[in-house]
């Protein structure tokens, strides 16, 4: 008989698919759910007890973006109280003073707030939303003087990299106690736009020194993580931690996914948590076997010493760039397709004139009342 598998420590709540932003690189599908299909407060709070009662620790709120969702304080003040420490992933073009004060009176206990860029002007081109920078650092400063930590989020690609040194700045004057430097991962939205994001390696060791003084520089006072874009790494990293292993997905319609881009492979089943109990899920789901542990990979993962290390790299990538999620993900060196994924990074960033930014398609629906969907 099979050992069931230690519960995750976090479980990613995607509130809604619903945002005011149309970023380019989003990790949220092509196909987006749709807001009559979202769960409701009562469903998402069962979830949440459900997290709580198999020894999950964290809740991450997000979407799209969660503050569309009129009842997110009321899903903050439930976390809190089944013992979850929350953090809310958010865009923060729709945090002001009222809604600050009361994610903080609910408990909720840290943000996150993605930045475009360090100017208004590209930035919000990027965004896709005119206006969203400023409203960005208003909210960073509400979030602080709210008393809550804030982590800064700076998405990175070939339009930002050369302001890193800008983007390090701006996280240290907003009093941001975390810096995550994120490539641009290239999935769904990403991946469409791949050619108009992927950088130049000159740009990357650029950003590579730059981060490296900073973190010298700023010790004790900013924490920056950093993870070198995996087209451009000689191993890939530990995506989520290990299909199954550490973290769990719910989209706003209840699918639960080893990851938030697990529904771009073909061929997999996700179970949801309307219907069957969201531990059951996790132990048994043939979707969260597929790929938890060793046992699926091939050569040369199978008798690699890193193989517990980083997992075999992320199944998605493998899919998207090998055409197979069973392969050893492209972006290490060991596998027979790195050469064309280093080849494909360089002819792209290449490009002088990169193409127009495809962008993430709208839903341009209103905030709702608390206790409503
Ligand atoms: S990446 Fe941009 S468009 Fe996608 S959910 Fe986040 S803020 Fe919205
Ligand atoms: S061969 Fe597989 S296990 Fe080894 S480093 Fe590459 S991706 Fe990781």
């Amino acid at each position: 008989m099979s050992v069931p598998p230690a519960p995750p420590l976090a479980l990613l709540a995607e509130l809604t698919h619903r945002c005011p932003l149309q970023c380019p690189y989003c990790s949220n599908p092509l196909e987006l759910d749709r807001a009559n299909a979202e769960m409701d407060t009562a469903a998402w709070q069962n979830v949440l007890d459900q997290a709580a009662a198999m020894g999950i620790l964290q809740v991450h709120f997000s979407g799209g973006e969660p503050m569309a969702r009129g009842d997110l304080a009321d899903l903050v003040r439930h976390a809190a109280r089944a013992g979850l420490y929350s953090n809310l992933i958010t865009s923060a073009v729709l945090l002001d003073e009222r809604r600050a004060a009361a994610l903080a009176e609910a408990g909720l206990d840290h943000v996150q707030i993605s930045f475009q860029g360090t100017e208004a002007g590209p930035a919000d081109v990027v965004a896709g939303y005119s206006g969203a920078h400023e409203k960005k650092l208003r909210a960073a400063r509400l979030t602080r003087d709210a008393g809550l930590p804030l982590t800064v989020n700076a998405v990175m690609h070939r339009g930002n990299l050369d302001r890193i040194e800008a983007t390090i700045a701006m996280a240290a004057d907003l009093g941001a106690a975390r810096l995550e430097v994120a490539h641009v991962q290239y999935y769904g939205w990403g991946l469409k736009n791949r050619a108009a994001l992927i950088p130049t390696r000159a740009q990357l060791e650029h950003t590579t020194a730059a981060v490296m003084a900073a973190r010298e520089r700023l010790k004790g006072v900013m924490v920056i993580d950093y993870v070198v874009p995996d087209y451009y790494a000689a191993r890939p990293k530990a995506c989520m931690g290990g299909w199954g292993r550490q973290f769990v997905n719910i989209t706003p319609s209840g699918r639960v996914l080893p990851c938030h881009a697990a529904e771009t492979i073909p061929g997999l089943a996700f179970e949801s948590v309307r219907d069957r109990p969201l531990a059951a899920i996790w132990a048994d789901s043939p979707a969260f076997r597929r790929f938890r542990g060793t046992d699926w990979m091939p050569e040369p993962c199978r008798s690699c010493d890193r193989r517990e290390v980083d997992w075999g790299g992320c199944r998605c990538q493998a899919f998207a760039l090998a055409g197979d999620a069973a392969a050893t993900d492209p972006a290490c060196a060991l596998s027979p397709k790195h050469g064309d994924v280093l080849a494909l990074a360089e002819r792209e960033s290449a490009v002088m004139a990169p193409p127009a930014f495809v962008y993430r398609r709208m839903e341009k629906i209103p905030v709702l009342e608390p206790g409503k969907k």
